[in-house]
């Protein structure tokens, strides 16, 4: 519905004649007058920001589901001893996570990279040194997005579509340049163990069992040992829960299109000359 009416405004004002405008400023007034929000960008194509359509989501911290599926997010690695660990864990019990690199250490680190990957775990991008976005130019912080961006095309072939800002420091405007100049929605959380704070493994278990939900993100740190022994009591108490653990664009795509879990969309494959047998159903 929203690209239909952005559409209409450019269409119309590229198309319209001096009479129509004038009949036009009169729409608009109406328009005003009744309160539409779009009325007084009508007319005038300079005037239209350089930000999505009104209507686009371009921040999640949840999604709206109802279903027990989460994702699990892990930020700051990957760590040379302790993700390996981890993918151990999550490969015993089949759970897929996404992991914001920084880049880095995506760069130090890349069969890392290209083990997660491996294994079926989503990376996003958590900029290349660390930094505070809301503390850095736009050229700076497209600079920090694009060095990572490269790093893990660079060890894996790997472009991410995630962002998470350091820190959670962001704000509309950089969240906007961010989406709009490099498609990353921002990833932020639902459930925050304060994991950096070391509280101890047993702390960070009985806080992400208790404040998971159903859409719930829930943020943790690979790069610190206690984090890592909290996993796996974590995991099993919430599997044990009935809790399905699944990428956030997985979690991202489930409320978007209310899609059952479970639902695996068979990539197309090549059909040859030499083998015209139909797929398999
Ligand atoms: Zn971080």
């Amino acid at each position: 519905m929203y690209l239909s009416i952005w559409f209409g405004i450019l269409v119309g004002s590229a198309g319209c004649s001096s009479s129509d405008k004038q009949s036009s400023t009169a729409d608009q007034s109406a328009m005003l007058a009744q309160g539409n929000p779009l009325a007084g960008r009508l007319n005038n194509p300079s005037s239209l920001p350089n930000v999505p359509p009104a209507g686009a989501k371009i921040s999640y911290s949840q999604v709206s589901i109802t279903q027990p599926v989460l994702a699990m997010t892990f930020d700051d690695g990957p760590h040379p001893t302790l993700t390996p660990k981890l993918l151990d864990i999550l490969k015993e019990r089949n759970i897929k996570c996404t992991f914001f690199v920084i880049g880095k250490n995506a760069k130090a680190y890349p069969k890392i990279i290209q083990r997660m990957l491996a294994e079926g775990h989503e990376i996003g991008n958590h900029t290349w040194t660390h930094c505070s976005l809301t503390s850095r130019s736009d050229a700076q912080i497209r600079s920090e997005l694009q060095q990572s961006e490269d790093a893990l095309v660079a060890a894996a072939n790997y472009r991410p579509h995630l962002i998470r800002p350091p820190y959670g420091a962001i704000n509309t405007r950089i969240k906007q340049l961010m989406f709009t100049e490099f498609g990353y929605p921002t990833i932020m959380w639902s459930v925050d163990p304060q994991d950096w704070r070391r509280p101890g493994s047993s702390v960070v278990t009985s806080r992400l069992v208790n404040g998971a939900h159903p859409g719930a993100i829930m943020l943790s740190h690979d790069i610190h040992a206690p984090t890592i022994q909290a996993m796996p009591s974590m995991f099993d108490q919430l599997l044990a829960k009935g809790y399905q653990f699944v990428t956030v664009s997985q979690l991202m795509n489930m409320e978007k299109a209310n899609m059952p879990v479970g639902v695996v969309i068979r990539p197309a494959l090549p059909v040859t000359d030499k083998d015209p047998t139909p797929l398999p159903q």
